[in-house]
């Protein structure tokens, strides 16, 4: 095959690459996987007839192949469950996606990002128009996840052009909202060994309160934790896993100075004060299928998922004394 033609058929099939992830009918690996199918077949093409390129039935015949290529690789793309990301700003987006409601398997490339998503139990009403407050960080990819709406309608319901900026605490119309699921986003990373447990010894919370007390404390990057539990109060749902901007980020915590454990662990706190109270159900709920999302992705034992007054040095309390270490157990040896 000549240059010529060799250069021909990757021209093509990129043009098709192209085509088909622009338009949302496919997301980037599966028409990654026409690609590939496009490329080889048509090299094949070139190679048994070095004047492919200057003969008009063999275009022709090219072109059924194409379509041909793009039906059966859209069968390859229904083996994924996730829809197209159209939008490659926002770096939260994974590359590579997990089916819905299953933990992600461990990180297979250092470059590979997953997403588990979940519902979170239970939301009454549905697909109903809510507000929602923009949690720090939260971008509309998210609110597009968590909801189940496509970004372009959060746009128009909020008169926003497509890409612009949100602000923590800017309260958004969600149209047609679905019951709220949790979007967990997975990163390749070696520095997760441990997960520290905290509550927020307070009776309300949320992850954009916590920001701006942390942040008057003095917290580097504001929000210690990497997740907080809400437990029903301050327009959070019971259960409701908000995501902070140091695990999307992927940055050290600021919440466990003892035994290094901001460098190497991740904090998880719940809403609520557990030498008073218990965990809500919701909570535990969530803070199980967290766990085992984290535990499994990053191989993480179950000895290594601790309190924060357990860890060595730590002169606390939290998660409180009232805190159900048998249950969190029993749900870490399934
Ligand atoms: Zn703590």
């Amino acid at each position: 095959m000549t240059r010529e033609n060799a250069f021909a058929s990757q021209t093509l099939s990129l043009n098709v690459y192209f085509i088909l992830e622009k338009s949302k009918w496919m997301n980037h690996s599966e028409a990654a996987c026409v690609f590939n199918g496009l490329f080889l077949t048509s090299t094949g093409m070139i190679s048994m007839n070095s004047h492919f390129v200057h003969d008009r039935r063999a275009k022709v015949l090219a072109l059924l192949l194409v379509i041909a290529c793009a039906v059966l690789a859209n069968g390859c793309g229904k083996s994924q469950l996730h829809t197209g990301y159209s939008d490659a700003r926002v770096s939260e987006r994974p590359t590579q996606s997990s089916p819905r409601g299953i933990a992600a398997r461990p990180f297979p490339s250092a470059h590979t990002t997953a997403v588990a998503e979940c519902p979170v139990p239970p939301d009454p009403v549905s697909h109903r128009t809510i507000t929602h407050e923009v949690a720090p960080l939260e971008t509309i990819w998210r609110l597009s996840r968590m909801y189940d709406v496509s970004e372009e309608s959060i746009y128009l319901a909020n008169n926003l052009k497509p890409g612009e900026t949100i602000h923590i605490g800017q309260k958004l119309l969600i149209p047609h909202a679905r019951p709220l699921r949790h979007v967990i986003s997975l990163y390749p990373n070696e520095r997760w060994q441990y997960i520290i447990l905290h509550h927020t010894a307070s009776d309300i919370g949320k992850a954009l309160l916590i920001n701006n007390y942390h942040h008057d404390r003095g917290f580097w990057n504001g929000l210690g934790y990497h997740f907080v539990i809400g437990n029903g109060t301050l327009g959070k749902l019971d259960g409701q896993i908000e995501v902070s901007p140091r695990w999307i980020k992927q940055l050290q915590g600021a919440h466990c100075k003892a035994g290094g454990m901001n460098e190497k662990s991740i904090g998880i706190a719940l809403v609520g004060n557990f030498n008073e109270d218990l965990p809500t159900q919701a909570q535990l709920d969530s803070l199980s299928y967290l766990l085992k999302l984290l535990t499994d992705y990053y191989r993480i034992p179950p000895s290594r998922v601790m309190g924060h007054g357990d860890v060595q040095g730590a002169r606390t309390d939290c998660p409180g004394t009232r805190f159900p270490w048998p249950v969190i157990r029993q749900c870490l040896a399934r």
